[in-house]
């Protein structure tokens, strides 16, 4: 059902900031920057190898990832992994008792489908799962 580790999620007070550790440290390249009003983030994507580091910067003091900032600071948020159909993950995960944040897919960027799991339920990560093309 699980493809590969389609990208691990960090969440960070400043895109700008963050992403000269990504680009001037570490060399990646980012797609450039995209906002996702429904989740209200503005993110850029880093690929490296056969996956993409996913910065977050919150868009709206109430939004997800400022919550998770004034929680536990910033850092690694959630792991997303790529499956080849997310309604029938989402089954599968219901059926094994598994909690879901979303009970149906939504867009996430880049045109993906993605959905997530509760930590609660996964040992303490917040886990996405993420139907792309290509
Ligand atoms: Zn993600």
């Amino acid at each position: 059902m699980i493809t590969k580790l389609d990208h691990i999620g960090i969440a960070v007070s400043s895109l700008e900031e963050a992403s000269k550790t990504y680009r001037d440290v570490l060399g990646l390249k980012d797609h450039g920057v995209e906002v996702v009003e429904e989740q209200k983030v503005k993110v850029a994507f880093f690929p490296v190898g056969d996956t993409e580091i996913e910065l977050l910067e919150s868009t709206d003091p109430e939004g997800p990832i400022a919550k998770f900032i004034e929680k536990r600071g910033e850092g690694v948020q959630h792991l997303a992994f790529r499956v080849d159909n997310i309604e029938a993950a989402l089954d599968e995960m219901r059926t094994k008792g598994i909690r879901l944040i979303d009970e149906k897919p939504r867009y996430g960027a880049g045109g993906a489908r993605i959905a997530f799991l509760h930590p609660k339920s996964t040992g303490g990560v917040l886990i996405e799962l993420c139907e792309r093309e290509g």
